[in-house]
C-alpha cells in the first residue's frame, strides 16, 4: 500500500501516519525527519538544508527527490510506505511517478484559523520524534523516553506564516494534479476521530 498524505503544516499529518503505520504495517517516510536528521552532520549540505529550513523554504528538488528515492528502495519498503511531506510541488510529484506507482493521496484538511495555534503549541521530541500538543500535554519531558521536548525552531511564529504560504503557493496545487485520487479527511477533531474514516478507507482500498 503506497500512501501519499498531503495537508499544510500543522494538520497532524505525522500523527496520521503513525496510526496508519500501527494498524497497516507500512513505515513512515518523513522527509521532515529525514531532513532533520541530515542537518546533525556538518556537511555542506547540512549546512545548506539547516538554512533553508530555519527559513521554512523548500530544500531544492533534486535533493529530496535524491533522499526520498534512497529511502524508498531500502527492505521495509517493498510493501509500501507512507511519504508524509513528500512530494511538496509538482516538479517532484512527477519524479515520483517515474520512481513508484501510488495509492492513493489522503488530503489532511483543517480551516486555517487553528493551525498557526496548532503549530505553535507543538513540541517534540529531539530523542524519539514523538510529537505533542502544549495545549494538551502539560509535562515538558517526553514520556515514551523521558527526554526534554522541544519547540522545533520551524515551529516558532515568524517562520509558520512563510510556511504556511509556502504551502499555498507550492503544495496545494497537487490537490489539482492528483484529483480523483484524492481522499479528503478533515482533522478538526481529535486523532482518533481523524483517524477512524482513514482506517475504512484503506481497509477498502484496493492495491494495485
Ligand atoms: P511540516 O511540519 O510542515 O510538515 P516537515 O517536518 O515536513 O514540516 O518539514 C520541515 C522542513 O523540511 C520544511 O519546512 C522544508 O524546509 C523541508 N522539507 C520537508 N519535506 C520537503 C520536501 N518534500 N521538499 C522540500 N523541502 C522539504
Ligand atoms: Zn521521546
Amino acid at each position: 500500500m503506497k500512501i501519499i498524505l498531503l495537508g499544510a503544516p500543522g494538520r497532524r499529518k505525522g500523527t496520521l501516519a503513525k496510526k496508519i503505520t500501527a494498524d497497516f504495517g507500512v513505515p513512515q517516510i518523513s522527509t521532515g525527519d529525514l531532513f532533520r536528521a541530515i542537518v546533525k552532520d556538518s556537511t555542506p549540505l547540512a549546512e545548506k538544508v539547516k538554512a533553508i529550513m530555519e527559513s521554512g523554504g523548500l530544500v531544492p528538488d533534486e535533493v529530496t527527490v535524491e533522499i526520498v528515492k534512497e529511502r524508498i528502495a531500502k527492505d521495509d519498503c517493498k510493501n509500501g510506505f507512507i511519504l508524509d511531506g513528500f512530494p511538496r510541488t509538482i516538479a517532484q510529484a512527477k519524479e515520483l511517478e517515474k520512481i513508484s506507482q501510488i495509492d492513493t493521496v489522503i488530503l489532511v484538511d483543517v480551516p486555517n484559523e487553528t493551525i498557526i495555534e496548532r503549530l505553535s503549541a507543538r513540541r517534540t521530541c529531539p530523542n524519539c520524534g514523538e510529537i505533542y500538543s502544549a495545549l494538551d500535554y502539560k509535562e515538558t519531558t517526553c514520556k515514551k523516553c523521558s527526554a526534554t521536548l522541544i519547540q522545533r525552531d520551524d515551529d516558532k511564529p515568524e517562520t509558520i506564516k512563510n510556511r504556511l504560504e509556502v504551502y499555498e503557493n507550492n503544495t496545494a496545487p497537487l490537490i489539482n494534479f492528483y484529483g480523483d485520487m484524492v481522499f479528503k479527511v478533515s482533522s478538526a477533531g481529535s486523532p482518533e476521530e481523524t483517524y477512524r474514516p482513514v482506517k475504512t478507507f484503506l481497509e477498502n482500498l484496493e492495491v494495485k
